[in-house]
């Protein structure tokens, strides 16, 4: 009988990490990879499908074709981790296991921003989704996208939005009746990398577009369409676009795996303070961003070191906390910014202007994924 890895999530990290656990070691492998949903979405197929230029259906990936040997996919939601004991309690069943990796990814706390849950946010499918029909019928006032929190997955999406937003608007026609200000609670869009934040600054001069950093939205008042920042002022809007608060879903916080906000590992290793579990994604406190890129970057880590273990040779590679992000600057241009947590005494960034390389880089990252997992 092959060793026993149970992996909690089959998002960016649970089928990375599966892929690679089933290429390297087929049936010499028990993977079972739990999922409570039935398709897999890209992150950036939100904002493509809140602005219209698809609809949900063509960018959902059902998990029936994620077919794999040495692994099965279970479609139950997960209840309660025994992360000492690696015993996993679900709907459905108990699943054991000789290695347990968490890879639940981050949850929406709407809670912890009053009115959130009264107002439109664009982080979540259903709530993408919703917006695809609410965007077409706003034509004047302002348009407020604000961050209720940090660290919020992918740093670039919200300054993509209020880019999208304003094409939208342009192309409508309307533009000049609106506003559109973006309130972040960080320092500049990018931190990481001050080139790639002075680019989309300068992008957002160029549009009109307010930038309010190091602001999150404390508080909505849908009945007197106002939003609350963090300073205590107030905001007006006629349209707000949300990205709540983030959080480890509630059974991994029951687990007692949570410090912090999220699950501690060591950041190279994704090794938790528990034996033979390890935490990977937007879960683990690596220090890294919450993005998918980030998210394979972890899981192949991981994989290597079971591979490692199961086989009795050789060593795992390290976690390298690099990848790269795409950014989409409107009117089909896409940039790209490379990132580089660990190498250095600071993270660093090398940005690159929006050319034809990086909208191929962009298409052929979701491509390859969509072949690699899926078979499509
Ligand atoms: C608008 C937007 C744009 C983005 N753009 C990009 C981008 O361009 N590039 C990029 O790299 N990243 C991007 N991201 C970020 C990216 O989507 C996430 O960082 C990535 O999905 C994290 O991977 P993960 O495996 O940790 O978690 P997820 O992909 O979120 O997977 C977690 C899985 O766990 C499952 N789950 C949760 N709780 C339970 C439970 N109790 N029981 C069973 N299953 C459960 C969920 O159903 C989910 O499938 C974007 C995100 C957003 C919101």
């Amino acid at each position: 009988m092959g060793a026993r890895i149970t992996v909690l999530g089959a998002g960016f990290a649970g089928l990375e990490l599966s892929t690679l656990l089933s290429e390297s070691l087929g049936a010499r492998v028990q993977v079972t990879l739990i999922d409570q949903s039935d398709a897999f979405v890209f992150g950036y197929s939100k904002l493509d499908v809140m602005f219209g230029r698809t609809v949900l259906d063509a960018v959902r990936l059902p998990y029936r074709n994620f077919v794999k040997p040495g692994v099965r996919l279970l479609r139950e939601s997960v209840r309660a981790i025994d992360p000492v004991t690696r015993r996993v309690t679900t709907d459905v069943g108990i699943h054991e296991c000789d290695f347990l990796v968490v890879a639940l990814g981050a949850d929406y706390d709407l809670a912890a921003t009053p009115g959130l849950a009264d107002v439109d946010e664009f982080y979540s499918v259903a709530g993408a989704n919703r917006l695809r029909d609410v965007l077409p019928t706003f034509a004047q006032g302002h348009a407020v996208v604000g961050v209720c929190g940090a660290p919020y997955k992918c740093p670039p999406a919200p300054s993509e939005c209020v880019l999208m937003l304003h094409d939208m608007l342009v192309g409508r026609g309307v533009r000049d009746r609106c506003e559109i200000t973006l309130v972040l609670p960080l320092p500049s869009p990018v931190p990481p990398s001050p080139e790639t934040s002075k680019a989309l600054l300068a992008a957002f001069d160029e549009r009109g577009i307010r930038f309010m950093p190091n602001r999150r939205v404390a508080a909505v008042d849908a009945g007197r369409r106002m939003a609350k920042l963090d300073d205590g002022s107030e905001l007006a809007y006629d349209l707000f676009l949300g990205v709540p608060k983030h959080r480890a879903p509630a059974v991994v916080e029951a687990a007692g795996m949570v410090e912090n906000g999220w699950v501690p590992v060591n950041p190279r290793t994704l090794e938790t303070p528990f034996p033979n579990v390890y935490a990977i994604g937007d879960i683990a406190a690596t220090g890294t961003p919450k993005a998918g890129v980030f998210a394979e970057g972890a899981a192949k880590a991981v994989a290597t070191a079971l591979i490692a273990r199961i086989r009795g040779q050789g060593e795992g590679v390290l976690y390298g906390g690099a990848g790269t992000c795409y950014i989409e600057f409107g009117a089909g241009r896409i940039g790209r910014v490379d990132v580089d947590f660990f190498s250095g005494p600071k993270p660093t960034g090398t940005y690159h202007e929006p050319d034809i390389a990086s909208r191929e880089h962009k298409e052929h990252f979701g491509a390859s994924r969509k072949a690699r997992w899926f078979g499509l």
